[in-house]
């Protein structure tokens, strides 16, 4: 997706809003890919902290993509509203709450759902042409995206001021009424991102920031709290007129192009959030008027008459003098069994997963554990716990949101994938993670790409046991959105996951893993078969090399010498574990790439050739690629 880039950056997990042709505004697709990225970096150790930043000068984010909304509320369906808002909400939830640093930095515009991108996080970074506002009343909403809760925290009565009038503050303003934190030139936002990424250390800010410019706004507090300090929304329009002065009259003319209703709502809605810093609370107030907002309340109206036909005269329900209570209370009643919560509607999302072998059949289980609806398949009849059967390829990807494939190689896979593309729904994902030649990879990214579904290719490492445990490594290749929906599931099926680049690229990172794994897995085995001979201890031998240089993934974690080092599958007669015949594989897959890349590798050569002898010629088809010892063992120098 063009809209935003997400990716990680040193020790920074960092995304871009780049649709600054619309203002940076958020759309669906946009707000969903950042929860999802939040929700990986939460996990990930190497992860430091997170920037959201934007491309343009003219805008952070000038609020939500409001086109949509209007288009599917005219035509009577008011369920999408409800969903963007509701996740909109849970992602504002989410970074006001998360649990290691996030930098915003705003610049323009920083409206609306802007505020809600920006305005939570711990660090809100504002510059010289910073302009941020709530002015939802002039559309028929009320200030949300949690700005209620900033707005009823604001000194005096600055919040009731600002949510009724949307008036654009300044970076001082912002700081003064609690919207931004620190002051840093543009001009330094370069160095400052580029000295986070490195070092991760968030005293950079303080380091970067100057003081702010002044905050006209405070200037205007006194006559602020004087004429804002009514109960309800008619209190305060009668202290303006009796009022009459200059800064009165001003006022009353920004709020006679408002939404009454949306204002006598703000109004109530900041009154009863004052003095209570939870944002979820301010959330499920806000939700209780958003939901009702195209329905009962002025939005559908607003957006008419600001955005589509511009005529700026929108026709609200209710004058300013007509005004019921009663319309208030019924805009803001909870919303019983439809109230906001923090977790996401669907119980899970629907997967297909086909290839449930030795690697599938747990990676699946485990999505079905953490409520996912998985639908597998594979030729062979396998039962996996939790896991509902499709018969066929085409009806486990049908309707599901992600397509998982674990299979043997990449000619299958390009069999499969010619299966599965045409049955899947637009905007699906589809992830590969069986080891496959790059080219493979590539040429079914491509057919998925053109069909309109995202691709990442996401081989893994951990075997059987890291599949079992849910701690596999994914390597993954695809765009940012691509990774960033699969990021979610892995992990779940994993402890990590890395963006090695595009597509491709996370097979190309696997096969240069498996070829170091092939040559120490050999090394290891010859090391130990040399030792038998020197008369060496097994135990010894693994006690010195397991914490010396010689120690490896094969040596420490995956010991090929029986009773030795932590269980595998030498433990277990050579049961796969990893199949040598998959070595083979992996090394025949290095050493095409090898080819097509003109690179030097002989000791991968080496080990292809052994694995060959071994799988083919010898008895290690069936047995686990650590079974190398005992065939060492049982032959002589020449
Ligand atoms: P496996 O042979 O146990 O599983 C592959 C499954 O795919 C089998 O159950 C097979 O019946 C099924 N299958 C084959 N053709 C199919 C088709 N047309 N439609 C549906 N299902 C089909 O192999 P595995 O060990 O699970 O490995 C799977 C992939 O993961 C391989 O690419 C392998 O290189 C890779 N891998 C394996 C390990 C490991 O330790 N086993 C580790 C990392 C990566």
């Amino acid at each position: 997706m063009s809209e935003i880039i997400i990716r990680v950056q040193g020790v920074v997990g960092r995304i871009t809003l780049s649709r600054p042709q619309a203002l940076n505004a958020l759309t669906y697709d946009m707000l969903t890919a950042i929860e999802a990225a939040i929700d990986a970096w939460a996990l990930i150790d190497d992860v430091k902290l997170v920037i959201i930043d934007a491309e343009g000068d003219k805008a952070f984010c000038a609020g939500g993509d409001i086109a949509d909304l209007y288009a599917s509320g005219t035509g009577g369906d008011f369920a999408f509203g409800r969903q963007f808002w509701r996740d909109e909400y849970r992602l504002n939830a989410k970074l006001a709450e998360f649990p290691k640093p996030i930098v915003s930095l705003m610049q323009g515009f920083t409206m609306g759902g802007g505020v809600g991108v920006g305005c939570h996080v711990s660090h809100r970074v504002v510059c010289e042409n910073s302009q941020i506002a709530m002015p939802e009343v002039g559309i028929g909403l009320v200030p949300d995206v949690g700005g209620s809760m900033i707005l009823a925290n604001a000194p005096g009565r600055l919040g009731e001021y600002l949510g009724v009038t949307g008036t654009r503050m300044n970076a001082g303003d912002a700081i003064f009424a609690g919207f931004g934190d620190v002051f840093v030139p543009r001009s330094a936002w370069p160095g400052l991102i580029e000295e986070l990424s490195e070092t991760g250390e968030i005293a950079a800010i303080e380091k970067a920031k100057q003081p702010a410019p002044p905050a006209p706004i405070s200037a205007k507090q006194p006559q602020i709290d004087a004429l804002f300090s009514g109960e309800t929304l008619g209190d305060i329009l009668t202290d303006l007129r009796n009022d009459g002065g200059e800064f009165a009259q001003a006022t009353l003319a920004l709020m006679k192009r408002n939404s009454p209703l949306s204002m006598a709502c703000a109004i109530e809605m900041i009154h009863r959030l004052r003095g209570k810093h939870d944002i979820r609370r301010a959330l499920v107030l806000e939700y209780r008027f958003t939901y009702r907002a195209m329905e009962k309340g002025d939005f559908l109206e607003g957006i008419r008459a600001a955005i589509i036909d511009k005529d700026r005269s929108p026709k609200w329900r209710h004058g300013f003098a007509a005004l019921p209570a009663v319309a208030v209370s019924q805009m803001l009643l909870p919303l019983g069994k439809d109230t906001l919560t923090f977790t996401p509607k669907e119980s899970g999302m629907r997967i297909g997963f086909i290839g449930l072998g030795n690697m599938g059949g747990p990676m699946a289980a485990n999505l079905a554990k953490a409520g996912h609806q998985v639908a597998g398949f594979d030729t062979i009849d396998v039962v996996i716990a939790g896991v509902t059967k499709a018969a066929s390829a085409e009806e486990a990807a049908k309707n599901a949101d992600v397509v998982i494939t674990m299979l043997p190689n990449g000619k299958i896979l390009r069999a499969v994938a010619a299966q599965v593309i045409p049955a899947m729904s637009k905007g699906a994902t589809l992830v590969d993670c069986s080891t496959v030649d790059v080219e493979s990879a590539r040429a079914v990214a491509e057919l998925a790409e053109k069909a309109g579904l995202l691709a990442v290719d996401a081989p893994v490492s951990g075997g059987i046991g890291g599949a079992t445990a849910g701690t596999l490594t994914f390597m993954a290749g695809g765009s940012d959105a691509a990774f960033a929906k699969a990021a979610q599931l892995f992990d779940i099926m994993g402890q990590k996951a890395v963006h090695c680049g595009a597509s491709g690229a996370g097979q190309a990172a696997k096969i240069c893993n498996n070829m170091i794994l092939g040559v120490t897995m050999i090394a290891t085995c010859e090391a130990f078969a040399l030792a038998d001979k020197l008369g060496l201890d097994r135990q010894k031998m693994f006690d010195v090399v397991s914490t010396s240089s010689g120690y490896s993934w094969s040596m420490n974690a995956y010991c090929p010498a029986p009773g030795i080092g932590p269980t595998s599958p030498a433990d277990n007669g050579y049961k796969p574990g990893f199949a040598a015949e998959l070595m083979l594989k992996d090394l025949g897959l290095s050493q095409q790439a090898a080819e097509a890349a003109d690179a030097d590798t002989p000791m991968g050569k080496a080990a292809l050739e052994l694995y060959r002898q071994f799988v083919e010629d010898e008895d290690g088809k069936g047995r686990d690629f650590s079974a190398m010892l005992p065939r060492f063992e049982k032959r002589h120098r020449s």
